[in-house]
This record gives C-alpha cells, structure tokens and sequence, in this order.
C-alpha cells in the first residue's frame, strides 16, 4: 500500500497571511483593470490573451518571475505567492499570454541550467515584462515520442548551426526567443543522450515562422522552420547533451499550474451569474455546481502541494502528470456541464459575454488534453509512479 501511494504523497498547505493580502492586491488591481475595461475576460487567456502592455503592468507591479533572485529581476517571494497571483489572474480570464511561458518555465530553466551571462541578460527583462518565450519541443513527426526529434544542431566554428522545424509552437510568431530542443549527437543505445536545448532569437536570418489558424480562426501556434541559423555557442542552455534531461524539469514546471484547470473558470462565473440573473435555482443546477466547484476545490489543493514540493527543490513528475491529468478532464467537463444547464448558442461573435466565452471554451478544449502532454502519455507516467507498468 505504501508503495502505492509513493507518488502522489502531496503536502497540505496552508497559505500564510503576506500571501492571503498579495492575494487581495491581486484582485483590486485586476477589479481596476476590468473597470477601466482594458480587458474582457476571455477563457484559456493563458494561451489566448496576449498583451504586451498588460504584461507590462504585471512587470511593474513585482508579478512576473516572482519567486528570483532580486539580482535577477524578482521578489524572492514564495511558490504559494506566485500560485496566488498565477490564480487570480487566470480566475478572471485576465491576458497573461504574452509573459506566461516565459514566467512559467523559460524563466526557470535559465534559473536552474543558464549561465550568469543569460540569467542576467534575460532574467530582469522576462520580469518586466518585456521579453516572451515560446517552447520548441514538437515536431511534424515527433510529439509524445519526443525522443525521436530530428531538429539538429551542428558545431560550426565557435558556434551552432540548427536545422530542422518544430510544430505547434504557441506564440512564436509574436515572442523574441524560443527555447528549442535540438539533436547535437546520435546513440544508438541510448535514444535520450544527444539532444542539446539552445536559446534561439526567432528574427535571426533563417527562422521561418509560418501560422497555424485554429477552427476558431485565431492564430496562437506556428510551425517554426530552421534553415541553417547560426547560433552562439553562448546560447546554449546547460549542457550539451543534457536536453532530454533539462526538458523533463521544464515539464514540471508546465504540468502542474492552475492554468491546468482554470482554463475554463471565467465561464463558471457566469454560469453562475446568469443562472441567478434568470431565478433558476433547482435541485439539478445546485447539485451540478457543487460538484463542480468540489472538484475545482480538490484540484487546487492538489496543485498547491506540487507548487509546495517545487519550493522545496523537488522535482515532483508524477502528481504534477495527475493534476494536468484530472485538471484538463475538468476543464472540458465544465464546458459540457454549462452547455446543459443553459439553453444558448455558443458563438465567438455574440454580443453576449457568456456565449462568446462557452464559444471559447468548446473551441479551445480539443487543445487542453493534449498541450504539454496528452492524456495517454500522463496515465503512462502515473502507472510508472504507481509500479503498476
Ligand atoms: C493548444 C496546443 C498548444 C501547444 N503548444 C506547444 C508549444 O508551444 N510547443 C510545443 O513544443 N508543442 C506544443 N503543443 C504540442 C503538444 O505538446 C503535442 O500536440 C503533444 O505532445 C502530442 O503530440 P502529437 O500532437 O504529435 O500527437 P502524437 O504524439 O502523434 O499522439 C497522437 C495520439 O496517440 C497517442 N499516443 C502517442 N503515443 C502513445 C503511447 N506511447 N501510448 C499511448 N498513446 C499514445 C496520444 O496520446 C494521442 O492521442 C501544443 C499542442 C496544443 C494542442
């Protein structure tokens, strides 16, 4: 039994009285934003609300790259804070998109694996919110096997030569920098030694980025084409040959947030609103929202003990793997509640707020189980944690 529950032993956690008041700055100035209506609520506005200038503000105000070095450009604040603030902003649909990825995990990796020259070059810019990060870790042919990429990098000189494409890249055609995992050499015993991560600045000659349109007709992802780019030797991030291992931390970091969960959460809001607004108030509506706000309550809790275990330097895989597991089930499970609950048309050009957020929700939710690791691939890795594969 013991053995059972080795990998999802998580921490309760209380959260301490500076982190409930950051919480309450949080919302005021999101309260003011909304009321000077320089955002809409928008759902899954991690991947879909990019705003340079609400960024800006959020760099101002100490919120991105919360937890670094004050060298660096952070607070030195807690894993808890940076959850709070994190929370709060995806809890109002606010638009986090432009700094996410690189607050998130390009941020930390530089943190953990970079050279002084990089954590001071890109550090204090990604916390003022002036420089954005795109992941390149897909490929046309290589996605949940990412072992098998064939992106290359070739020493030329004092530097790198990279070739290759990745796919599905969120962001790109509107971030500074990527930060791309690249075969630097081939073992035929070992698939996941060889592979390098590199800092590539995406208006180098040779970087090709060309639009992905969803079905909703928005532009988020890209395939990003390398045609001999020449990068630094600078630019490599850790070791040569460490990637798969340094990419396997950065994925902790992607798993296991709130925006695993509250991608959807502006649409609860007024789902509720609107079910009070028309006096429906039965049985069946009451027992459909409890349990959706216990489920939402379960998933934070658990989400809190992961972002416990990373303040403590652990690097916790498997419970990170079940809250993107157990929270992008939700995420659609929400969506599919409020459309029976409510007779509407989900339209993304309605003037009415909740159809054009359900419109969001139902567009974007194909996306949420497979973005940062399908459902099948996570069940793999909690099986592993359990002992049972
Ligand atoms: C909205 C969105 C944003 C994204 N943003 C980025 C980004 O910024 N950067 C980036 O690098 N990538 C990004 N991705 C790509 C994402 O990481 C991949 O789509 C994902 O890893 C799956 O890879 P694939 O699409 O190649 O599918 P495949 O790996 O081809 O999988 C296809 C199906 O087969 C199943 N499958 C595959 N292997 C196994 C197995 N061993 N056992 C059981 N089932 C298996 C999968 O679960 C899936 O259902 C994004 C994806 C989405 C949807």
């Amino acid at each position: 039994m013991s053995l059972l529950f080795k990998g999802f032993s998580l921490p309760t956690v209380k959260l301490p009285e500076c982190t409930k008041k950051l919480r309450d700055e949080v919302r005021n100035f999101i309260d003011e934003e909304l009321q000077a209506g320089t955002f809409t609520p928008h759902c899954d506005s991690w991947l879909a609300g990019f705003s340079p200038e609400f960024s800006r503000k959020l760099g101002e105000k100490g919120w991105i790259g919360v937890t670094w070095p004050r060298k660096y450009g952070g607070q030195e604040r807690s894993a808890l804070d940076r959850f709070v603030i994190t929370e709060e902003l995806l809890a109002a649909g606010a638009p986090v998109a432009a700094h996410w990825i690189a607050d998130r995990q390009s941020g930390p990796l530089l943190l953990r694996y970079g050279t002084e020259e990089q954590r001071t070059f890109f550090l204090p810019k990604i916390a003022r919110g002036e420089c954005y990060f795109s992941i390149g870790l897909s490929e046309p042919n290589s996605g949940s096997d990412l072992a098998s990429i064939s992106t290359s990098a070739r020493r030329e000189g004092d530097g790198w030569v990279i070739n290759g494409s990745k796919i599905w890249t969120s962001g790109a055609h509107k971030t500074q920098y990527m930060i791309a995992l690249c075969r630097t050499s081939r073992d035929p015993d070992n698939r996941h030694a060889g592979m390098s991560q590199f800092i590539i600045d995406l208006s180098l000659p040779g970087v090709i980025v060309r639009p992905i349109i969803l079905m909703t007709g928005e532009h988020h992802f890209n395939e990003v084409i390398f045609e001999d780019v020449k990068v630094s030797d600078d630019m490599v991030v850790g070791e040569i040959g460490n990637g798969w291992k340094q990419s396997m931390t950065e994925l902790a970091y992607e798993r296991s947030g709130p925006e695993r969960f509250l991608s959807t959460f502006p649409l609860l809001v007024e789902l509720v609103r609107i079910l009070r607004k028309n006096g429906q108030n039965d049985k069946h509506s009451r027992i459909e929202i409890g349990r959706l706000v216990a489920h939402l309550w379960t998933l934070r809790r658990m989400s809190l003990g992961v972002a416990k275990l990373l303040e403590e330097g652990i690097t916790p895989n498997i419970p990170a793997s079940l809250v993107k597991d157990l929270g992008t089930q939700f995420e659609r499970e929400l969506t599919e509640k409020v459309r029976l609950l409510v007779s509407l048309s989900p339209s993304m050009t309605s003037i009415k707020h909740f159809e054009v957020l359900l419109a969001q929700a139902i567009l974007h939710s194909p996306g949420f189980t497979l973005r940062g690791g399908t459902t099948e691939i996570l069940r793999g890795i909690i099986a592993r944690g359990l002992g049972v594969r």
